[in-house]
């Protein structure tokens, strides 16, 4: 635990998970649910007692009743839901390693993303350089390693010995490959590393110097690799009996560490007008949204070498100042419709970067991710501050600049006080924690480390911030979805539920009906053949067109609001209303008693699950009128009608069901009847939508 791994892993076991919010949402909806089951069985029980029913078949029709209150298919078919959305992102390149992530990312009200391959391409091309008080402009695109060094006098001589000092320091210490890459259409250059390193590689090659001869000259020795929290990376190499070192990173890093400067193949000492000269020049080539490279070198005796590199951070170590080097890294094209679709759905968007202050703000600029009003804040500034005033000014800023991993966990854990649901990107060892921190952690498929892929809810399988945004408009359709089952779900319930009572309360007893609207095999028949097939089905639901014109729901928001219990009323009266008419007419339609109560029985049966099918229909949208809706949009639910009616239909003509179900065949004027009947209920839920669409009220 005393290592740096330790200390890792310590913050990340330390580090607690919140409970998602879809954990909250069910938990409460459940405790509901119980508590609403359990009362309908005791009323069904006590009502049924009253009326003259005997006690064991009154126990058996409440439990029945009991178990068509309880949706049990509820948690089958969230989990369902959830896996059908998690394959719908992986099919947009956001792979879920947890499920509860699917919903979560739903609920997003801040994504923190890195900005370097996420919201950029991470196709970096050196573009200019600053070398012995020269600044040079270099040509060309991509990776194809040709192109020019031009400074205000003209083309530069690539043999300039400066210029070579510089990109020889920038190819050795370096990891990455510069390779001609076979493709179908021909070649094509690419680069296998880190894309910042190549771009160093393509520089010095567009200068005539070749990587493997340059290694080949100057072998590697030993080398301190680079670190996001250190800044820099340095190469150590045996050249004439002595070790030359060569240094990158970020210049103010670079800087710090040089007291001479090379210039016009000479080095002398490095003045506070150079200094300043130099971070004016860095300073300019971030405005211009570069990435900006700092180079040194230097050359020591080989025993020191241990000593050195242990101490390299320390200021005054001697070194040479080469140059600066400032590349482009191009928006990524799609990120700034993607930052904007954000802000259209009430997101935040924030950029946490390792990089320089001003490179940020200019890409965050481009991006639209820094408006007017708005801070850039560097990691620094957060060293030491306490949590009220990180809190204080968090939802202020839109761009973090130089940010080392422990400050993006004291970022995740501000925003996360402030009631804020955050995505983090991270792809290092050190963000790990923070990935833990965060609503939904989200890795780095390409440049992440196999430590944050684990710590990770998700893995953007392109490291594109445009497919983050994609998995937040899957994970609403997901939350969507989940309340159209559950109301679906609820709504066949609560149907079943009133038809019971309004049986007992206002049919029972009279006219001679001295038996059950329903057996109990009917009612569970229903909620486990029928209706099994449907609420399944009705998760496959597309997402509606406006799911992201809409700001992010409330973290309290439930899945079932009161405008849904209204609603899921009126739907449960007609339900009942329509079963029990065709249920009486059925019963006084013949004389004898033994064949009106076997029809009357199977009319009920039959309309109640009639009404479940067409009500399916009817959950498809919450607002939008199903005839405006494309008939095949869903053609699982289509199927899933199909086959229960040809279910309901077999259970009424199957002998093997009339014996166990206690059905009769119906007549076609019956069935004519019943779905004339059932129909309604779409016809109601419509003019309800109509309504409420014409009021301009909330969505149910
Ligand atoms: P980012 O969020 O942009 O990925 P990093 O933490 O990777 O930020 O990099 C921070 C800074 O370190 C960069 O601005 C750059 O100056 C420097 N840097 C980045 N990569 C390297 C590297 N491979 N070698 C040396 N310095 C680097
Ligand atoms: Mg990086």
């Amino acid at each position: 635990m005393k290592t740096e791994i330790g200390k890792i892993a310590q913050l990340i076991g330390s580090t607690k998970r919140a409970e998602t919010p879809i954990q909250r949402r069910t938990k409460d909806l459940s405790k509901k649910l119980g508590v609403f089951a359990l009362m309908t069985s005791v009323i069904t029980l006590t009502l049924g007692f009253y009326k003259g029913f005997e006690f064991t078949e009154m126990l058996l029709f409440a439990l029945a009743s009991a178990v068509s209150a309880i949706p049990e298919g509820l948690l089958v078919v969230m989990t369902i839901t959830l896996a059908i959305g998690g394959h719908r992102m992986v099919r947009r390149n956001a792979l879920i390693r947890k499920l509860q992530a699917v919903e979560t990312m739903g609920s997003v009200t801040t994504i923190c993303s890195d900005k370097t391959g996420t919201l950029t391409t991470n196709q970096m091309t050196a573009r200019r350089v600053f070398v012995g008080g020269k600044e040079m402009s270099i040509s060309g695109a991509g990776y194809v390693p040709e192109g020019e060094f031009t400074s205000e006098k003209g083309t530069v001589d690539p043999a300039n010995e400066d210029l070579v000092t510089l990109l020889r320091a920038g190819l050795l210490c370096n990891d990455s490959r510069l390779r001609l890459h076979e493709v179908e259409e021909g070649t094509r250059w690419e680069i296998a590393g880190d894309p910042t390193e190549g771009a160093l590689v393509v520089a010095a090659r567009k200068a005539g110097l070749s990587q493997e001869e340059e290694n080949r000259t100057y072998p590697r020795l030993d080398e301190v690799p680079f670190d996001s929290k250190r800044r820099f990376m340095a190469t150590f190499h045996p050249f004439q009996c002595k070790v030359l070192v060569q240094v990158k990173g970020a210049p103010e890093t670079i800087l710090d560490m040089c007291d001479l400067i090379q210039e016009g193949g000479k080095v002398r000492s490095l003045t506070a007008e150079d200094r300043q000269k130099i971070m004016d020049q860095s300073g300019s080539m971030a405005e211009d949204a570069l990435r900006v490279l700092g180079l040194a070198s230097r050359t020591i005796e080989e025993d020191e070498l241990g000593s050195i590199k242990q101490n390299m951070m320390e200021s005054g170590e001697k070194m040479t100042f080469l140059g600066l080097m400032g590349m482009i890294d191009p928006p990524r094209p799609e990120a700034k419709a993607a930052v904007s679709l954000c802000h259209k759905a009430g997101i935040r968007v924030m950029m946490c970067t390792g990089d320089h202050k001003k490179t940020a703000e200019a890409i965050a600029r481009e991006l639209g991710i820094l408006k007017g009003g708005q801070r850039v804040v560097e990691g620094e500034e957060l060293d030491g501050m306490d949590s009220a005033t990180l809190d204080a000014m968090v939802l202020d800023v839109a761009v973090f600049a130089r940010v080392s991993p422990k400050n993006k966990h004291s970022i995740v854990e501000s925003l996360r006080r402030r009631g804020h649901i955050v995505a983090m990107t991270g792809d290092g060892v050190n963000d790990a924690p923070a990935l833990k921190a965060s609503n939904v952690g989200i890795s780095m498929g390409i440049t992440g480390t196999d430590v944050t892929k684990e710590t990770a809810d998700m893995v953007l399988t392109d490291d594109n911030f445009a497919t983050i945004v994609n998995a937040v408009e899957e994970g609403r359709v997901v939350f969507e979805n989940i309340r159209k089952v559950v109301k679906y779900l609820i709504t066949t319930n609560t149907g079943e539920i009133i038809t019971i009572l309004g049986f007992l309360l206002l049919l029972a007893g009279t006219n001679g009906i001295d038996f059950l609207i329903l057996t109990p095999i009917m009612i569970l028949y229903i909620n486990l053949v029928t209706d099994g097939l449907l609420d399944k089905t009705l998760a496959m639901e597309p997402g509606e067109p406006h799911i992201m014109d809409e700001p992010p729901r409330s973290p309290d928001a439930r899945i079932i609001t009161f405008k849904m219990v209204q609603n899921i009323f009126i739907l449960g009266v007609t339900m009942a209303v329509g079963t029990l008419f065709l249920f009486d007419r059925a019963f006084s339609s013949l004389s004898d008693p033994q064949e009106a109560k076997a029809k009357a029985m199977t009319v009920a049966f039959v309309t109640m699950a009639a009404f479940q099918i067409w009500n399916s229909m009817n959950c498809r949208s919450r607002t939008r009128s199903v005839f405006r809706m494309k008939l095949t949009g869903n053609r699982f639910l289509l199927m899933g009608m199909a086959s229960s009616a040809t279910l309901l239909y077999l259970a009424t003509e199957l002998s093997f069901f009339q014996v166990g179900l206690g059905t009769v065949s119906l007549s076609v004027w019956d069935w004519a009847s019943v779905f004339l009947v059932s129909s309604t209920i779409l016809v109601v839920e419509e003019v309800r939508k109509f309504l409420q669409a014409r009021m301009g009220g909330c969505k149910a």
